[in-house]
């Protein structure tokens, strides 16, 4: 798959959330984010992203909440499908392989895609940040690429609404 240069034109939109407090005043939080405008995308389930390739081995890694959610779904012990991980902050853990695969997969099914954690739900696509704005990069090696609609910058506010909600970090968003 190659993206040509007007494909990867970046698109830029504005992320703006409204948070009441306990004593009745308002902070708005807002956030500027670039996104590659002309991309097309639609998953082909060839689950690539959940296992091992050739040339690369997947860490897939999960929030410590991520895993306590994962846990009461499936009623199993976090030790038993995760490991903990070190100065991969916010990560705690990433998931148990076997043979390469995700050990949540089964064939081409994930048993735990309403609890999957939010690298999986962010895949193909990236968040980085540059000169104070959330940059969304994707990658070339997933097959879904240019095919299908043409994703809007709906689709990466989404994105960018559930990291935030999930790593919470106010920090990196600007008061307005
Ligand atoms: S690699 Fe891309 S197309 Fe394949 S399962 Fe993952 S998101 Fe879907
Ligand atoms: S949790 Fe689900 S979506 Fe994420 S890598 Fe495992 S099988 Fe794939």
């Amino acid at each position: 798959m190659v993206l040509t240069a007007a494909d990867q034109k970046k698109g830029t939109a504005g992320y703006a959330e409204v948070h009441a407090h306990g004593d009745g005043s308002l902070t708005r939080k807002t956030a500027d984010f670039n996104y590659p405008e002309n991309v097309r995308f639609e998953c082909t389930r060839c689950v690539l992203c959940c296992c091992d390739t050739g040339d690369r081995k997947r860490r897939i890694v999960m929030l410590r909440e991520e895993a306590r959610a994962i846990a009461k779904a499936t009623g199993k012990l976090v030790s038993t499908f995760a490991v903990s991980i070190r100065n991969h902050a916010p990560y705690a853990y990433a998931v148990k392989k076997t043979y390469g695969r995700c050990s949540f997969l089964q064939g081409t099914e994930c048993t735990v895609y309403s609890v999957r954690p939010l690298v999986c739900r962010f895949y193909p696509f990236e968040l980085t940040t540059a000169d104070g704005r959330y940059v969304f990069h994707c990658t070339l090696e997933c097959p879904g690429i240019g095919r299908g609609p043409r994703l809007g910058s709906r689709y990466y506010l989404r994105l960018l609404r559930e990291a935030y909600r999930r790593l919470g970090n106010p920090d990196e968003l600007r008061e307005g």
